[in-house]
């Protein structure tokens, strides 16, 4: 797979921004939320003990976290019209990067803007 690098500073630091990875997570958020309540409900019919109640307190814990995240998610993603690409290095946010196939192309682009920042002035 080739890496995309950021235009602007050539760093490879660069994460991909996109609705369906964002949805993608708000979904697993829900899918844990749903795994949650079936424990706490499957705990409710047992007999009540400290660990039965741990587990309830625990499975509640744990979906009302997840739905945060859940809405966070679904929030990030409706607010992500594109999919986009952000470096992590210089906080440069694009649409199109740079992709560099080769090590040895990534040392050249590197090599030529030294070049021209040490020409340069
Ligand atoms: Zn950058």
């Amino acid at each position: 797979m080739n890496r995309i690098h950021c235009p602007k500073c050539k760093s490879g630091n660069v994460t991909h921004r996109s609705r369906q990875k964002y949805l993608f997570r708000s979904a697993g958020c829900l899918a844990i939320i749903l795994l949650c309540c079936l424990v706490a409900d499957g705990l409710r019919n047992a007999n009540v003990d400290g660990v039965v109640i741990i587990g309830i307190f625990g499975s509640l814990f744990f979906s009302s976290l997840s739905l945060m995240f859940g809405i966070y998610y679904v929030v990030k993603g409706i607010r992500q019209k594109q999919t986009n690409y952000h470096c992590g290095n210089c906080k440069n946010a694009f649409q199109t990067g740079l992709i560099l196939q080769h090590l040895d192309e990534e040392d050249d682009i590197l090599r030529s803007i030294r070049k021209q920042r040490g020409s340069g002035q």
